[in-house]
């Protein structure tokens, strides 16, 4: 008589990789989860649950599959949403960073002689015309920027900050642990509301300070009582201390004036800090990220004084920091369609600038077809940029019937939308225009 083995029914780590031979993800991958699969069955063989190791083994592939890159269609009306890769490129900055990634290419030669040259050269020329600074350098991110600036100008010296401007970004960005890691000493000055001059001159009279910094708080505002110092007068204080003022502005708004628009500065850019007006008022280095604001590439960049931005790129983290030449490619026609004035070459502004009246065409398409209703919505830009502030957009309004939410995400272009109060709303201001159609298509299917 045989005592019944529940163990023995397993398959075989073979037998079950060979049933999922179909998947279409790469064979070890295959193999891994199938030895995942069969260790959980032994668990819940152990635990006295139902097992089913082919299943699991499909559950895993699947969560797999879709973890790997891939399109999603944003309707969340969050212009630059940190989780969905921010700005998308534009069409000549796709085309030049491809031939870029697909050649070799002159990064570090000069073509005209043959000779070595600096990485980066063309784009630092764009960004000096862009924003009247005397020199610029790219790093990884904007987090790499001010890493670099601290600890190039900082290290083991105080830095002032002022309490209000100690910022947390999403994705794990803290200012005070990113200023730790340059080997740069935090002294947090003012209040959370107020900050005054004298607030930082003290701190250069009790500290060894290697340099100011000023952040600009991205994500939130401090509103009512409230005061900050200009950076003019914190750029006095700097110089008077022979050291550098540091500006995180965040976004990457090249210029206030926006000579570059075509329009008055809409409304909800303004009391953005720019590049342009920050260097002159006498900020040394001025950072921000690639793919923000300015619709390009993720990068930090950092513009600033020839004397200030040497001392940054002769920083062994420097070297650490660079960046490839598929992203000077991309910042180099991102950056180029600031210079020649025609921003609609790139997706953020387009979609920024994108008049109500075409929005509410497409919106009320939708809405007819889909069996929704029209409403007056608000479009954020996210990334921490441009806190508050809002763009009016119309937007389509559904039931969430049978976790529809879900549904769409689950579709093979995933579709994002955003939940309220138990509506599916489906905002087309960040959707490109191309996709309406396979959105009311899916839509359709999944209901
Ligand atoms: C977004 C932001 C950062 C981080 O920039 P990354 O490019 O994501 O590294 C840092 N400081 C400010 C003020 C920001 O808005």
């Amino acid at each position: 008589m045989t005592v019944d083995n529940p163990y023995r029914d397993l398959p075989s780590v073979d037998q079950l990789a060979a049933e999922l031979e179909a998947s279409p993800l790469p064979w070890p991958l295959v193999v891994d989860a199938v030895r995942s699969a069969l260790e959980q069955s032994r668990q819940d063989i152990e635990e006295g649950r139902q097992v089913d190791p082919r299943r699991k083994a499909e559950d895993l592939l699947r969560t797999l599959e879709r973890s790997d890159a891939t399109q999603v269609i944003n309707a969340t009306g969050v212009l630059l949403h940190t989780n969905l890769g921010r700005a998308v490129w534009s069409a000549p900055a796709i085309e030049h960073a491809a031939n870029v990634a697909a050649n070799y290419t002159n990064v570090e030669i000069d073509v005209e002689t043959g000779q070595r040259t600096r990485r980066g050269s063309y784009v630092s020329a764009l960004l000096k015309t862009l924003t009247g600074a005397e020199d610029a350098l790219i790093v990884n991110n904007n987090a790499a920027g001010l890493l670099l600036a601290l600890a190039a100008t900082s290290a083991g010296k105080a830095v002032p900050v002022a309490r209000g401007e100690l910022i947390e970004i999403g994705g794990s960005y803290r200012l005070p642990d990113v200023m730790e890691a340059s080997g740069s000493r935090l002294v947090e000055i003012g209040t959370t509301n107020r900050t005054r001059a004298d607030d930082y001159a003290t701190a250069l009279q009790l500290h060894r300070c290697g340099s100011i910094l000023k952040v600009h708080p991205s994500n939130y505002r401090v509103e009512g009582f409230a005061e900050e110092t200009s950076v003019a007068k914190l750029a006095g204080l700097a110089r008077s201390g022979d050291i550098p003022l540091i500006y995180d502005i965040g976004s990457g708004l090249l210029d206030a004036d926006t000579p570059w628009l075509d329009i008055a500065t809409p409304a909800w850019l303004r009391g953005e800090p720019a590049a342009r007006q920050s260097l002159a008022a006498g900020a040394d280095l001025v950072t921000f990220s690639g793919d923000k604001l300015l619709g390009g590439p993720q990068a930090g960049i950092i513009v600033g004084t020839a004397g200030a931005v040497s001392i940054l790129r002769k920083h062994p983290l420097a070297r650490a920091l660079r960046v490839d030449g598929v992203t000077y490619a991309a910042l180099a026609a991102t950056l180029g369609a600031y210079a020649a004035r025609d921003i609609g070459q790139i997706p953020f502004w387009r979609q920024a600038l994108m008049s109500k009246k075409d929005l509410a065409e497409r919106a009320s398409e939708m809405a007819n077809r889909l069996g929704g209703r029209l409403e007056d919505g608000q479009s954020t830009i996210g990334a921490g940029s441009v806190p508050g502030m809002t763009i009016a957009s119309p937007v389509v309004v559904l039931a969430d019937e049978d976790h529809l939410y879900e549904s769409l995400l689950g579709a093979e272009v995933p579709i994002l939308t955003r939940r309220e109060s138990g509506s599916l709303v489906i905002d087309l201001r960040t959707v490109d225009p191309v996709f309406d159609q396979s959105i009311m298509d899916t839509i359709d299917l999944c209901r």
